[in-house]
């Protein structure tokens, strides 16, 4: 489906923004749950680009709209026209939920994504120093997990670690062999590519290779894990739990995680 520019939006109750947004599998997600929930309105996605983003919110508020998360590349762009924003999210540099009733926002990505973990894992590797990282590695830090990272330009991993005080060692070659949870959070699968070249042989063998992207294209980082007989996972947990928290957030009821799901596999 075509998603109209903000602009040309019509009333509705939430959305989800972003340039590109016709992808985005989030309204039948949210509809799912507004469903299952007897709650009133529609979850609509609008193509916002970043550079418009603080009139885009404006001209939503003055629609009635309640909610809306922010997606790629509108998670900063969207930070000026706040009142308030979280902690968290303050931190990270990064909002993907708003409130605009009250101009708050928060940051649902990072505890979306360590709900998503098995328990006992104690060792991360993040391959990607993108917006999406910064979210994850200090979600992991402050859950007192040890984080690795490495991005094709090494320097930008070091600014990231920098920047936001984090104790994540940068390695230069992406080595597997010391981590539970190695993290595919770069765009490479987009393009069909491999972030790197990994050899799996040297990772443990209950290692867990992560795979941020959707399922849709075939992702390689997937298909090298699973050829190494490791276990593997997509991002639509990861896209289930940071809608389900910022549901959450604005109804303060629990979101119905399994049916939101369903409407997305
Ligand atoms: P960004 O555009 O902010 O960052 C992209 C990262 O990928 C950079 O580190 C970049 O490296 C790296 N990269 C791009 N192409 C290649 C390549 N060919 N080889 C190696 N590295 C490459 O993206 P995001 O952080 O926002 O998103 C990353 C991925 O996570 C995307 O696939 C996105 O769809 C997915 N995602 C999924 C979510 C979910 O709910 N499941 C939520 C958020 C993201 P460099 O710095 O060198 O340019």
């Amino acid at each position: 489906m075509i998603a109209p520019l903000w602009r040309d939006a019509v009333p509705a109750r939430f959305a989800v923004i972003g340039d590109p947004i016709d992808h985005s599998r989030s309204p039948q997600m949210q509809n799912a749950a507004l469903k299952k929930l007897r709650e009133p309105g529609d979850f609509v996605a609008i193509r916002v680009p970043p550079s418009e983003a603080c009139f885009a919110l404006e001209h939503l508020a003055s629609l009635g709209y309640v909610g809306v998360n922010v997606t790629v590349p509108n998670k900063s762009a969207v930070i000026p026209w706040l009142q308030s924003v979280e902690p968290f999210a303050q931190r990270v540099g990064a909002v993907n939920t708003i409130d605009l009733r009250d101009r708050r926002g928060t940051n649902t990505d990072g505890a979306g994504f360590l709900a998503t973990f098995p328990k006992e894992v104690r060792r991360v590797l993040i391959l990607g120093a993108g917006g999406s990282s910064r979210a994850l590695l200090a979600a992991l830090e402050d859950a007192g997990i040890v984080t690795a990272l490495w991005n094709r330009s090494a320097d930008r991993a070091e600014d990231l670690v920098a920047e936001l005080k984090l104790s994540t060692l940068v390695l230069r070659e992406a080595a597997l062999k010391d981590f539970d949870v190695v993290v595919n959070a770069t765009s490479a699968s987009l393009q069909g590519a491999m972030p790197t070249a990994l050899d799996w042989s040297t990772a443990p063998s209950n290692c867990l290779a992560y795979e941020l992207a959707y399922p849709g294209s075939s992702s390689a980082f997937l298909n090298s894990a699973e050829s190494a007989g490791l276990a593997t996972m997509d991002g639509l947990p990861l896209l289930v739990e940071q809608g389900a928290l910022s549901l959450e957030w604005w109804l303060r009821v629990s979101a119905p995680r399994k049916i939101m799901m369903e409407a997305i596999q």
